[in-house]
């Protein structure tokens, strides 16, 4: 909650145009998941695990020592700009370190078999981060540094990422756009962040080719485009791919109330990808299962969609209602419509390509 990623003034300082308000990614969401998980009473039947800081040689594994570097120097001095659009303040490069080792933290007590599965609630988020520069709010790959983990500490031969956020996972991409052993998929919006990032044409290369797959939805994609995404392309894929762990990048900016988004998800949606994740995750890695947080900008609406992911995930029902969500369920267009069938029904071949894994 103590990253500060201040008001957004300074984004131009020369000519301030408008009265500056709190930059979007800011502490508000992610506070009010967490005391709505209280107040239903969910808290009552998770297990709360304690973050541990990431080491920098675990940074290391994803990021340059120059960069790095840069980030330590001036979070211990006024903050800076991590790269593009990742403002931040003093300690921010502790407080990243602690969102990654949460995601690490995360995915040893699954592998442990202290939980089931887990959800990491973190932030700065991490999916735009790239090897040598902050992305997008992003300051370290969380998610993609905590499959790295999976692979390279607790050996495991193959993990998968599926990335929900609205927006690119471009930093992940980029990450295992060569490696055959982490599968990357990534369902987002067509063309919103990164610009001109995230074409269903980017497969992967070399030894990975074939083991990226994006499925850029067209903007207005509702609960019908997401779970016919989640049954058509991303089960098959996982299915064939056959992971030892599933890594979801949870951004939860597709919902219909999102600011950064133009997508029209609902609580209930989240709930049912959660639903697929957990029956797939049971099917081919004995359920284990670790989501990461990533964006998700409205306050208002986002706690009702974490809240329903990780009743899912415990396997409770809370009984607290979602008071939005007979509205936004109701909203024209939640169905599958035919431009969007022609994404996935694309992006379903990537997932049928894929080779069958050798055990
Ligand atoms: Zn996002």
């Amino acid at each position: 909650m103590w990253h500060d990623t201040g008001t957004g003034a300074w984004v131009t300082p020369a000519s301030l145009t408008v009265e500056p308000l709190g930059h979007i990614e800011n502490a508000d969401g992610k506070r009010r998941i967490r005391n709505l998980v209280e107040v239903s009473g969910l808290i009552d039947h998770l297990v709360q695990l304690k973050p541990r800081m990431a080491t920098e040689d675990e940074i290391l594994r994803l990021h340059t020592s120059e960069y790095v570097d840069r980030i330590k120097k001036a979070s211990s001095e006024m903050g800076g700009d991590a790269g593009e659009l990742t403002p931040f303040g003093p300690g921010s490069y502790e407080i990243a370190l602690l969102a990654a080792g949460g995601c690490m933290t995360a995915v040893d007590a699954v592998l442990d078999g202290k939980v089931d599965n887990a959800y990491a609630l973190v932030r700065p988020p991490g999916h735009h981060a790239e090897k040598d520069q902050g992305r997008g709010f992003c300051i370290f790959a969380n998610t993609a540094i905590a499959a790295a983990h999976a692979r390279k500490v607790r050996d495991l031969s193959r993990v998968a990422i599926v990335d929900w956020d609205v927006h690119h996972g471009n930093g992940t991409e980029h990450a295992f756009y060569s490696d055959p052993t982490v599968l990357t998929i990534s369902i987002h919006q067509d063309n919103n962040y990164p610009p001109r990032s995230g074409a269903i044409e980017d497969t992967g290369s070399g030894a990975g080719a074939g083991y990226n797959i994006n499925v850029p939805l067209p903007p207005g994609s509702g609960v019908g485009a997401y779970t016919a995404t989640f049954d058509r392309v991303v089960t098959p894929a996982l299915r064939s791919f056959r992971p030892d762990l599933i890594l979801i990048a949870s951004g939860l900016d597709a919902s219909a109330m999102d600011p950064l988004g133009s997508m029209m998800m609902t609580s209930d949606g989240y709930r049912m990808l959660t639903r697929t994740m957990l029956a797939v995750a049971r099917d081919v890695c004995g359920g284990r299962l670790v989501a990461c947080h990533e964006g998700g900008y409205s306050p208002a609406y986002v706690p009702y969609c974490g809240l329903a992911i990780l009743e899912e995930m415990a396997g409770v029902r809370t009984g607290l209602e979602d008071p939005l969500l007979g509205l936004l369920a109701g909203f024209g267009g939640q169905e599958i419509q035919p431009h969007q069938e022609a994404v996935i029904r694309e992006a379903a071949k990537l997932a049928a390509g894929l080779p069958p894994a050798s055990r």
